[in-house]
């Protein structure tokens, strides 16, 4: 019997240990001495429960003379079933622990298990899922921006839908971004103009940019200062009009102030090109 182990033994004296109940319900010690001479296994008392039970009844226990415990295998698991009701934190953190320490000793089985398990508990997995992304939202926030990279056509189509489904919540959004994002609102808008009086070229925010800094953040008409209260204000211009076939490129645009944008647009472009010394 010694020469066997570990699962095989064990499971095989549980067995034993559930028929020996059985007979001993009826017929007390006397089986328990009539099995152990027939199998040749020892015994001793349980000082729990106070029964005369087979050794192997009894947990193996090294610090022991006989090698087992000095309670039976259903006292030791009545015991530790109380002790893991009296302390539910410990009792999870253990088998946690214990789990973690077989996973990682059984990397292969673990993906198998996790797998059926996940096939058969579709509606846990999906609270697992939701209490992790309720617990790491800046993780979540990250895994969707690199979706939203990788999938931009998947984006647009979602954003499409979303929009169509909730016009008026979609135009709060887009009042909201407009007012976020005055720059690129306003690039946007010229580049739909454009597109719509077929001109050529477009431009970006990033364009407008590096004009402020090309002009020195003054008006390129009168060359007053293009930032008040710490706040850029100027006006995007196409110096040859999208009407009379300019383009909509960076180098038909110039940054003027308020001022020199109502007066030339209230001019003739080509009369009020003459007049600020930008003559063609
Ligand atoms: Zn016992
Ligand atoms: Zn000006």
């Amino acid at each position: 019997m010694k020469a066997q182990i570990g699962k095989s033994y064990e499971i095989e004296s549980d067995v034993k240990g559930v028929v020996m109940n059985g007979v001993r319900e009826n017929q007390k010690s006397e089986s328990v001495q009539n099995a152990s001479q027939h199998t040749g296994i020892g015994q001793k008392m349980c000082f729990k429960c106070g029964k005369e039970k087979l050794l192997t009844e009894f947990y193996k226990y090294k610090n022991m003379a006989d090698g087992r415990l000095n309670k039976c295998r259903t006292c030791a698991n009545n015991d530790s079933r109380k002790w893991q009701k009296a302390n539910p934190e410990k009792a999870k953190e253990i088998n946690r622990r214990s789990g973690e320490k077989w996973r990682q000793a059984n990397p292969e089985k673990a993906k198998e298990r996790n797998k059926e398990w996940s096939k058969t508990n579709l509606e846990k997995k999906k609270k697992h899922a939701e209490k992790w992304k309720l617990a790491n939202p800046e993780k979540v926030k990250e895994i969707y921006k690199k979706w939203q990279k990788a999938n931009p056509e998947k984006v647009k189509e979602k954003n499409q839908k979303w929009r169509a489904a909730n016009p008026e919540k979609a135009k709060e959004a887009t009042n909201k971004w407009q007012k976020a994002n005055p720059e690129k609102h306003a690039v946007k808008q010229r580049n739909r103009r454009a597109m719509k009086k077929n001109a050529e070229g477009s431009h970006t925010e990033k364009d407008i940019k590096k004009l402020f800094e090309q002009q020195g953040g003054i008006c390129n008409a009168c060359g007053k200062k293009l930032i008040r209260y710490n706040k850029k204000q100027y006006h995007t211009d196409h110096i040859i009009s999208l009407a009379k076939g300019g383009s909509n490129g960076p180098n038909n645009l110039q940054l003027l102030c308020s001022a020199c944008n109502f007066s030339k647009s209230a001019k003739d472009p080509i009369q009020w090109a003459r007049e600020h010394g930008r003559l063609f």
